[in-house]
């Protein structure tokens, strides 16, 4: 049989291995993912955001890398081993020395020369190729590695699914133009469905925002679970679109605004500052309501942001408007006291002193209730156009469930996801700043055209313990457990029978090139059956004195509930046939 992955030693004996499973669940670890990773022993916390991986959980690591590099190898890129430390330089020649922000962890050397730990590798595989590629005849090319980035995460937490030092797969490719570029990126598409189809996980491929990496077109390959830190928006229409709920956009009304009937009337409403408080005590519904949220100006200041009052902010959309600052940062109560002259609570669009954007479902409503920019206030009956003139309307919140598809042909649903892979056209971002071209046919330069394209390595592990567990611990999809079966041989110490046995089926199976745990400690039966669950091993043989008798050995596959019970002279054929099946 086929070894699954050729450099992990195929036998293990579990008495080897000093790391012990935990039975309570460690109070640190808030999703299912971190608390069975702690708990059967595959990581260990050394500082906020930062693991070790021991052996067990290292198996399933380097199952994942497998799968990633054979994919990545048959689409024909070629793998490289870039440096974690990466020269300042290079990160003011691309811009990003300014841009990136505190994530970035930059340090000196004993020389006071500037270095970052690097993030991300734009900048030096760009460095490589316009040092080695001279002539489009040199294009395309596509470089990869897997190697680990350092992100200094405000909030690393749920362990090594959103840690400060993590393992990726970043890979690059160069083309000479734009429809080289669309071909190439196509090939990573198809390869990363490939790899977390083989990985046995449930998966959306999301168009998605471009982000501090920049460029144009973009996708995210996500994880199907109900603690993904990601929102997605799926359409039931046969669009089939699917976007990360930071992109989904909402479409204009496609009916005109209701006619004014209410006159616009200024109500007392003391003490009563959020949405809910208002929408009870005037009894409208919050969907009834205008909430104004004050962002920084681009050019200082503040912006106004008008949203429906059941409606939420979002912040990837508000950032890219031209007046509000990118990165969003609300603004402080004295900032909003001395540009509006009202504190937060009271806040509203009639009478606004500073710019104010509208979005879409805020603009439709007639008759609305409002803050009335006077502490203790708010309006009701007021209306765009009669109270205030037209303001600017535009796309500033999250699509909700029942928000119409953006392609027309359907409804939006919210699901929850876990970013394990993400692909983007960058263009020339790179290759323009840090000057990276070759001569075309007709031996004019030409900056060459990039993509590049990540996967969490690290993450994907969590994600597909978040896919796939259950009340006893880790139930892997077969192409990642550590091991391919576990044999428990019962009170061996006490039968030789048992102990022969189960030592030749340990034997054969590894002669057979299976993967296969030998749980030969010195423990209660109960003991065992609960690790082995808990760590997730597919296949699960146990040997025992009863068993033998009848010329019988147990099996149990993770996923089900009930033993079988299958004759010793063909066990291992069964079994073999079982692990093919998969
Ligand atoms: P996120 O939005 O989750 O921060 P990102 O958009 O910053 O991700 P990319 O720059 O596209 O991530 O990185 C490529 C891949 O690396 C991601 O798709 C994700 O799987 C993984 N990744 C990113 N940040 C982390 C992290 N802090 N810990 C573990 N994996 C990460
Ligand atoms: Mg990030």
């Amino acid at each position: 049989m086929a070894h699954p992955s050729p450099t992990l030693r195929p036998r293990m004996r579990w008495s080897r291995y000093p790391i012990t499973t935990v039975k309570e669940v460690p109070a640190e670890a808030e999703v299912i993912s971190h608390q069975l990773m702690l708990r059967a022993g595959l990581i260990r916390r050394l500082a906020a955001g930062i693991y070790t991986w021991t052996p067990f959980g290292l198996r399933t690591l380097r199952k994942v890398e497998a799968i990633v590099r054979e994919e990545m190898d048959r689409a024909g890129a070629l793998e490289v081993l870039m440096p974690a430390v990466q020269p300042a330089e290079l990160w003011q020649e691309s811009g990003r020395w300014d841009k990136y922000g505190p994530e970035l962890l930059r340090l000196n050397d004993r020389h006071q020369r500037s270095f970052v730990i690097g993030p991300t590798h734009e900048e030096v595989i760009t460095d490589l190729a316009r040092r080695e590629l001279k002539s489009y005849r040199q294009l395309p090319v596509n470089f990869y590695q897997i190697q680990a980035k350092f992100r200094d995460e405000i909030r690393p937490r749920f362990g090594v699914m959103r840690g400060r030092e993590f393992i990726m797969k970043d890979a690059y490719s160069f083309h000479a133009d734009a429809a080289s570029l669309e071909q190439g990126y196509a090939a990573m598409r198809e390869a990363y469905v490939r790899m977390f189809t083989r990985m046995g996980l449930e998966f959306r491929v999301v168009r998605a925002d471009t982000g501090a990496i920049g460029g144009s077109a973009s996708e995210e390959f996500q994880v199907l679970a109900d603690s993904g830190e990601d929102a997605i928006a799926v359409s039931d229409g046969p669009d089939q679109y699917a976007a990360n709920i930071e992109l989904a956009p909402t479409l204009p009304p496609a009916t005109p605004r209701a006619a004014a009937t209410l006159p616009l009337t200024k109500v007392p409403t003391p003490d009563q500052k959020t949405i809910a408080d208002v929408a009870a005590f005037l009894a409208l519904e919050p969907a009834r309501l205008v909430k104004l949220l004050l962002v920084e100006g681009s050019e200082g200041g503040v912006v106004a942001l008008a949203l429906r009052g059941d409606h939420e902010l979002n912040a990837v959309k508000a950032q890219k408007l031209a007046g509000v600052a990118s990165p969003l940062r609300m603004a402080t109560p004295e900032t909003i006291l001395a540009a509006t002259g009202c504190e937060p609570g009271y806040l509203g669009p009639v009478g606004l002193k500073c710019p104010l954007y509208v979005d879409y479902a805020a603009l439709a409503l007639a008759d609305f209730a409002c803050g009335a920019n006077e502490k203790g206030y708010h309006y009701t009956g007021v209306n765009w156009g009669r109270d205030l003139s037209e303001p600017q309307a535009v796309d500033v919140r999250n699509v909700v469930p029942g928000d119409p598809s953006p392609t027309g042909a359907g409804c939006l649903s919210i699901r929850r996801g876990i970013e394990v892979g993400h692909i983007f056209q960058l263009g020339t971002r790179y290759s323009e700043s840090l000057r990276a071209s070759v001569l075309d046919e007709a031996g004019k330069a030409v900056l060459m055209t990039m993509g590049c394209y990540g996967i969490g390595i690290t993450r994907i592990v969590a994600a597909a313990i978040e896919q796939n567990h259950d009340a006893a611990g880790i139930v892997w999809p077969a192409p990642l457990a550590p091991f391919q079966v576990v044999l428990i041989p019962l009170n061996a110490n006490r039968s030789e029978r048992v102990h022969v046995k189960a030592e030749s089926l340990y034997a054969e199976l590894g002669a057979a090139g299976v993967e296969v745990l030998l749980d030969d400690r010195d423990a209660r039966p109960g003991v065992k059956f609960a690790d082995a669950e808990l760590l997730g091993i597919p296949h699960r043989i146990v040997v025992a004195e009863r068993g033998l008798d009848a010329g019988r050995l147990e099996y149990r596959q993770r996923r089900a509930s009930a033993n079988e019970e299958w004759p010793v002279d063909s066990a291992i054929e069964t079994l073999l046939a079982r692990i093919r099946a998969g």
